[in-house]
C-alpha cells in the first residue's frame, strides 16, 4: 500500500515537472535545481555565481526553505529577483511548489533560473521541478563518506561542486576520494572543486553554468 502512495505522488509531480519544462523551454530559459545539506554553501555559490555572470546574464532565483526569508533577502541584496518559498516543515521543493512560484516571474525576461532546494540530502533528487539540470554541492566539512551514504543525489546530479576547499588542511577529507567515489556512482558527473569563501575555482564553473544558457530567439 505504502509503496503505491509514494508511486503515486511521484508520478503526479513528475507530470508537472513535465508541464514546467515546457514552460522554460518556450521561454528558452535555462532552469538549474540547487541541491545539498543545509551549510553547504547553496546561497554563497549563488552569490559568487551572480558576480561572476550576473552582467550578462539574466538571472531569477527561487529560495525554498522551510522558514524564513534570509536567503531571498541576501539575493535581492544583489539586485537579482529571487522568490520565496516556505516550505511550512516539507523537506524539499516540488514542481507543484515551482508551478505556483513562476506566477511572480516573466519569464521572457529571463535566461537562467536557479531552484535553490530545501538543504537536505535526501529527497530533493526524488522530486524534479522541470529543470535541465540538477546540481549539487558537498562541502569538505561534511566528509568524504556522503557520496556512499547518499548515493541517489550523485546520482541525479549533473554537476557536483565540491566546497569549502579552502578548509582542507583543516578537516580529514579528500577531495581526491570525494571525486573518485562520486565518479563511481555516476560517471558523467562534471565536478568543481571551489570555494565560495575565497573564490577559488568559480570560473571554471561559471564557465560551465554559461554553456547552458540558451540562445533567446
Ligand atoms: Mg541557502
Ligand atoms: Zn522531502
Amino acid at each position: 500500500m505504502k509503496i503505491s502512495v509514494v508511486k503515486n505522488i511521484l508520478e503526479a509531480n513528475e507530470r508537472i515537472a513535465q508541464q514546467n519544462r515546457k514552460l522554460f523551454q518556450n521561454e528558452n530559459v535555462a532552469v538549474i535545481n540547487l541541491m545539498s545539506s543545509p551549510g553547504s554553501g547553496k546561497t554563497s555559490l549563488l552569490e559568487r555565481t551572480i558576480d561572476a555572470v550576473g552582467d550578462r546574464v539574466r538571472i531569477g532565483v527561487i529560495e525554498g526553505d522551510i522558514q524564513s526569508s534570509k536567503d531571498a533577502e541576501r539575493i535581492a541584496q544583489k539586485g537579482i529577483k529571487a522568490v520565496q518559498i516556505n516550505t511550512d516543515g516539507a523537506c524539499h521543493l516540488d514542481g507543484n511548489m515551482i508551478r505556483d512560484a513562476l506566477a511572480d516571474f516573466d519569464l521572457s525576461e529571463l535566461d537562467l533560473l536557479v531552484v535553490e532546494n530545501v538543504g537536505n540530502l535526501v529527497c530533493p533528487a526524488e522530486f524534479n521541478v522541470g529543470e535541465d539540470h540538477k546540481v549539487m554541492i558537498l562541502s569538505v566539512t561534511e566528509g568524504e563518506d556522503k557520496p556512499e551514504k547518499y548515493p541517489l543525489m550523485f546520482h541525479e546530479s549533473s554537476v557536483l561542486l565540491i566546497n569549502k576547499i579552502d578548509l582542507l588542511p583543516y578537516v580529514d577529507c579528500s577531495a581526491e576520494k570525494i571525486r573518485e567515489v562520486s565518479l563511481g556512482i555516476n560517471p558523467h558527473l562534471e565536478i568543481f572543486e571551489v570555494s565560495c569563501k575565497t573564490g577559488e575555482g568559480i570560473d571554471r564553473w561559471a564557465e560551465w553554468l554559461s554553456n547552458q544558457i540558451k540562445c533567446k530567439a
